[in-house]
């Protein structure tokens, strides 16, 4: 999903089970999911970020947001894991009463198994924990460039390394706890690296197997605190047939493994360039998806209507799998907070915050419609 993203840093059971209270109390949209994504924000901007929940997510009903937070937070279970400068506890739970008193569910996010680097820089994981990595083998470069002659992306973990899920699901416990989450969302997208030869666990394993394994650990991992699991979809779906590539689908035959992961996984289906209707592909397949845009406001429009068709044309068994829309950002908190607020002008008409105001004001329009 961040492939643009990176274009640019480069040249600069059921979701009714997984959300009871929101959905109960907000029985007045036409969406079960009204779903708002972002970097958990710095810790100087808490206080500003509160104030947005309160005054823009509250009253256009969003009723779950998706805090990607990986290492900012000052986790106890393992301090070496740490951003410089993230977030306390007493920020987190700041943020947990202004959802709560708004009827928004959090669903913490930390990057598993893909996304473990960033351009030249190696996640905080890989770093403390270089046996984890799945390609050791492959050096950081001092510039980072798209294409690279190691077809590097992110760095991934190993999933079939014995050490890592003691030290990653210590993080997924802290954080669910700290932000008392139902539901968690381990990223899981744009996995380039898997299965890869030189690894000594997994070559010539199955990449489809070894990707649905890797989420039914998590997934089972968190069924043991009755909590669900929110991943990406690209990864499963296939980019040769569906001709959407290897970045919102995937070219390296992990497609396979939508028919091999639970059910109750929830799917965050992100597609930026155009109202693709691969969430009747998830829901065939007894899946719960969100449909996610970005920064493109007519298609997020098209998208939210597409939506409510597949809602409305579907059999009763069908259309509880249709739960809903999030719309996804990019940036930090504290950058789109100012384009939001217009401290600083985005002169490019597709942009997150615009997509938002009018995703959830065609969200209402078609409530009232109803
Ligand atoms: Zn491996």
């Amino acid at each position: 999903m961040k492939r643009l993203f990176l274009i640019l840093t480069l040249a600069v059971n059921s979701i009714l089970v997984a959300l009871p209270q929101t959905a109960q109390l907000n029985n007045n949209s036409i969406l079960p999911v009204r779903g708002f994504c972002i970097a958990a924000p710095q810790a100087k901007e808490v206080d500003r970020f509160i104030k947005f929940i309160d005054e823009e997510l509250a009253p256009r009903k969003v009723n779950t947001l998706i805090l990607r937070v990986d290492y900012n937070y000052q986790y106890e279970s393992h301090t070496e894991l740490r951003d410089a400068n993230s977030l306390s506890k007493s920020d987190v739970k700041k943020l947990v009463e202004i959802c709560r008193k708004n009827n928004i569910s959090i669903i913490p996010q930390v990057n598993l198994l893909g996304h473990q680097s960033w351009a030249e820089k190696t996640g905080n994981l890989l770093r403390v924990y270089p046996d984890f990595d799945e390609t050791p083998n492959v050096k950081m470069p001092e510039k980072y460039v798209w294409p690279n002659n190691d077809g590097l992306y992110c760095k991934s973990y190993c999933p079939l390394h014995p050490g890592v899920h003691k030290v990653v699901f210590d993080l997924v416990d802290e954080i669910c706890n700290v932000f008392e989450a139902t539901a968690f969302h381990a990223g899981m997208d744009e996995v380039f690296y898997i299965g890869e030869d030189q690894c000594p666990r997994c070559s010539g394993r199955d990449k489809a197997e070894l990707f649905a394994g890797e989420v039914r650990t998590i997934r089972d991992h968190l069924a043991s605190s009755d909590r669900k699991l929110w991943i990406w979809g690209d990864r499963l779906i296939d980019g040769k047939t569906t001709g959407m590539g290897e970045w919102e689908a995937s070219m390296n035959n992990t497609h396979r493994a939508i028919d091999m992961i639970p059910k109750d996984v929830v799917i965050c289906d992100w597609h930026y360039e155009r109202p693709d209707q691969t969430p009747v592909y998830f829901a065939i397949k007894g899946l719960n998806v969100v449909t996610c845009p970005w920064r493109n406001p007519s298609n997020a429009v098209l998208q939210a209507q597409d939506m409510l068709k597949f809602r409305s044309h579907s059999t009763p068994e069908m259309r509880e799998h249709f739960a809903g829309m999030v719309q996804t950002v990019w940036s930090g908190a504290g950058q789109f907070m100012d384009s939001f607020y217009g401290v600083k002008k985005d002169n490019d008409p597709n942009n997150a915050a615009d997509c938002f105001k009018t995703l959830f004001a065609e969200i209402e329009r078609l409530s009232t419609e109803k």
